[in-house]
């Protein structure tokens, strides 16, 4: 998607070598036609798919997923939800995620209501790096008998092994933007 592209090389920041920052029209602060101009990329990707529920994780996917949402009749949307103390009572699926930008294990979990077998599911999300987040929500949504029409994140970090994992599994994942390299003076775009 080239107008990402375009918006990565002109206002991303990398900071650390492997954390693009693009905090001031993704994640922080939202540029909202540039999220319905993703909403509209990952419905011409999953263009004959038919969705009944888009699954994101809390917080950056949410407006992501809402936008895409509205490009899909409107689909419901639900958000896995990360938590510290879990009391896991029947009522919810669960899973670990490893947070990689906080470096840590978040227990996360998701209401056994918004979520089953009869669901069709496209996964959205800002960011794939180890694709620690996305295998978490894969795995949760294994556990509700749903099935996975797909997966669409905004921006992959293809020097990263997230998205050879979730390929690997047979889940179609697209991409609007796979970042081969960066650095704090060059990024280079995957073709
Ligand atoms: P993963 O689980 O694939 O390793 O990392 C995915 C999550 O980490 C995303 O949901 C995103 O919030 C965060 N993340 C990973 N890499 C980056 C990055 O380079 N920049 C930002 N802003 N977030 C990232």
């Amino acid at each position: 998607m080239e107008l990402l592209k375009e918006r990565i090389l002109k206002d991303g920041i990398v900071i650390m070598p492997d954390i693009l920052k693009v905090d001031s029209f993704l994640n922080h602060q939202i540029d909202p036609t540039l999220y319905r101009q993703i909403a509209q990329e990952f419905k011409a990707r999953f263009k004959d798919t038919k969705i009944t529920k888009i699954l994101t994780i809390e917080a950056s996917g949410i407006g992501i997923a809402l936008a895409t949402a509205f490009e899909f009749d409107d689909a419901p949307v639900v958000f896995a939800k990360k938590t510290q103390s879990i009391n896991i009572d029947g009522e919810v699926y669960h899973t670990k995620v490893e947070s990689f930008t906080h470096k840590r294990t978040y227990d996360v979990i998701l209401s056994k209501k918004f979520l089953n077998e009869d669901d069709h599911v496209l996964i959205i999300d800002d960011f794939l790096a180890n694709g620690c987040a996305m295998l978490g929500l894969i795995d949760l949504v294994k556990g509700s008998g749903a099935t996975i029409e797909g997966a669409g994140v905004v921006i992959e970090k293809g020097m990263q092994n997230g998205g050879d994992l979730i390929r690997s599994q047979g889940v179609h994942l697209e991409s609007l933007a796979i970042i081969d390299s960066m650095t704090d003076t060059s990024l280079t775009f995957r073709n």
